[in-house]
């Protein structure tokens, strides 16, 4: 879900919309296009995969020029990354050029109502249906773009920016918004478009942020006009920028690592757009419905990964064995690979890896496929080279992560897990249909429980400053918990490169309790669920040799707040997903000591954010 640029005015607006699209750069993309009015009034579309400068490249002998346009970097959600794909779109006619930031999420069956009308398609996104809908609406009912948009808008479900150009209008673009962030600038006899302020502060510091549901019909020498999708004028409130590029950049965060951290529960509710239903009274994977046969009629899964991946995978492991009653080993991806397992084709395989480039998963793949087993990939980077090498697969669609140590698309992993297995165990019949309904509902209140966890970042922030001076720290925690005290451990090492060691929390007393002592923090994941008593346990056990707790507890909890050092407390949630909840604060907790030590939190040393080697 990457950037939009727009311009009107009386300069050339290709310069313009190039230097917007670099400055969007830092968001990440895959591919980017440019369409423009020229000055003999041709709709020109010109699009490259790859970077912005091969798009230049692309665009070196055409004709660039007009003085209104928009442009695009496009983070693959529906459709490989491509020449085809990349935006804008033309319409059939090619009157219209549309970009779009987002997901349609009923575009298949506007697209068959589309295709059914004799509409053809020339790429597989869910965008070109948008911008066919619109053209569709303008031409049958002879309206003009603008009210052609607002139908069509109330048709679709999802989350967008958008920006549209008619050829026959140089003077104006339309552009829209639901869940999607879109700005106008207003400068001398011109107006920008884009994603964020950032491409656009160098021209202006008047801008005005979109709301949901708001389309501003944007005119060149006239007041900008901001109407909704029932054509009520809207009073849009100008504002003045006052944050320097490299803040905007990182949308106001000091480093990409926190501002993922932050942007979690849109993510989370981005992964569930159009598989949790409104009235989440049912979950839907469509690879698994598609599959599901072979993936029920399996003798075990086996899920191979690497790092933050591979954590993902043992909460899978527990949601699907728990929700589905179906057996699931998990492996490092560069062991299974070297070490000649037993698999055939009664056994399915889950990869999961964020770019979806990760050496050894891949490896992993191939000699599982060579064996006959089935495939399915849990990936972030669409049309990346294990959902090309797998069967099928979900996509966790939680945007580009830009920071290292990963955040976002860890908890977008166990999200698109649990819905993996309870869409098995619907179809399997194997978890009751009260359970089933409640862990569901639960499921679609994550993102705001998530936000609650948010408002603690202060605290964190603070607390973290105490234990700046430790070489080594314990993360404990059981059953689900126990993969979160391994994420946690992982971070704080990847990033602040403190020694950390995540072990399940009653192992502690065959070894690793030796290590404690009064410098010793211990952090512990002690919220309210079936083992919470055991974990009590165990932080007796801590205390009684010294030990420094930090445990993560469920709100109210009163008894270890008069045991452990220190309190993190967290909103209640069902057991089987609490390690959406309760990670968060790890991320936090390791981010803040990293601050505090100084060290580079986005480019931690020796790493790299997608290991193409073994
Ligand atoms: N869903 C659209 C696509 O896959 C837009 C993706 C984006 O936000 O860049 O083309």
């Amino acid at each position: 879900m990457c950037g939009i640029v727009g311009y009107i005015g009386t300069k050339q607006a290709y310069p313009i919309l190039i230097k917007g699209l670099k400055r969007l750069e830092y968001r990440g993309y895959d591919s980017a296009g440019v369409a423009l009015i020229s000055n003999n009034r041709h709709l020109n579309v010109y699009k490259a995969k790859g970077k912005v400068s091969d798009l230049e490249g692309f665009a070196a002998e055409k004709d660039i020029s007009g003085t209104v346009g928009i442009a695009h970097t496009r983070w693959a959600t529906h459709g490989e990354p491509s020449r085809a794909n990349a935006h804008p779109h033309y319409s059939s006619s090619e009157n219209l050029a549309l970009i779009h930031n987002g997901i349609i999420e009923n575009y298949a069956t506007l697209k068959e109502k589309l295709q059914s009308k004799g509409y053809q398609f020339k790429s597989s996104t869910d965008t070109e249906v948008l911008v066919q809908l619109i053209d569709y609406i303008m031409v049958t009912n002879k309206l003009d773009l603008l009210s052609a948009v607002q139908l069509a808008l109330q048709e679709v479900i999802g989350a967008y920016a958008i920006a549209v150009l008619e050829k026959n209008n140089p003077d104006q673009i339309v552009a829209a918004r639901k869940s999607s962030p879109l700005v106008v600038g207003i400068g001398e006899d011109e107006f920008f478009l884009a994603s964020d302020a950032t491409p656009i502060v160098e021209y202006t510091d008047k801008v005005v942020y979109l709301d949901d549901e708001e389309i501003a019909i944007i005119c060149r020498g006239e007041e900008l006009k901001v109407v909704d999708f029932r054509n009520v004028e809207m009073n849009p409130e100008i504002r003045e920028v006052k944050l320097n590029l490299g803040q905007l950049e990182k949308g106001g965060f000091p480093h990409f690592m926190l501002k993922e951290i932050f942007e979690q529960p849109d993510c989370i509710y981005d992964c569930m757009r159009g598989r949790i239903n409104v009235d989440a009274d049912n979950v839907v994977l469509s690879a698994v419905i598609d599959y599901k046969e072979k993936l029920l009629g399996a003798r075990r899964f086996i899920i191979v990964a690497c790092g933050t991946s591979w954590h993902a995978a043992l909460i899978g492991k527990h949601l699907i064995e728990s929700f589905c009653r179906i057996p699931v080993e998990v492996e490092y991806a560069s062991e299974f690979r070297y070490r000649d397992p037993v698999i055939d084709e009664q056994d399915v395989v889950i990869a999961i890896s964020q770019s979806g480039e990760t050496a050894d998963t891949l490896a992993a793949i191939e000699l599982a496929r060579s064996r006959g087993a089935f495939i399915y990939g849990i990936c972030n980077s669409v049309g990346s080279s294990i959902p090309r090498a797998t069967h099928t697969g979900s996509y966790i669609h939680v945007g580009p992560e830009i920071g290292v140590a990963s955040t976002k698309a860890f908890t977008g992993q166990v999200t698109v897990l649990a819905m993996l297995a309870l869409t098995l165990a619907k179809e399997k019949q194997s978890l009751p249909r009260e359970e089933f309904l409640e862990i569901v509902k639960e499921l679609s209140h994550i993102p705001e429980k998530m936000k609650k966890v948010l408002e603690l970042n202060h605290r964190i922030a603070g607390l973290s400053q105490i234990f700046t001076y430790a070489h080594n720290f314990i993360y404990l925690g059981r059953g689900y918990s126990y993969p979160v005290a391994l994420e946690g451990a992982l971070k704080l090492k990847e990033i602040s490169y403190i020694h950390a060691e995540g072990y399940p929390a009653a192992e502690m007393k065959h070894g690793p309790i030796a290590l404690i002592d009064a410098e010793m923090p211990v952090v512990v994941i002690a919220t309210h669920n079936g083992l919470y008593e055991k974990v009590l346990s165990n932080i007796q056990e801590i205390k009684a040799r010294q030990g420094r707790v930090i445990a993560l507890v469920t709100e109210g909890d009163n008894v270890i707040s008069g045991i452990a050092d220190y309190c993190i407390e967290l909103p209640a949630t069902l057991e089987c997903l609490d390690p959406l909840i309760t990670t968060v604060p790890l991320q936090m907790l390791a981010y803040h000591i990293a601050v505090c030590k100084g060290k580079d939190v986005d480019q931690p040393r020796n790493l790299a954010k997608s290991v193409t080697v073994e």
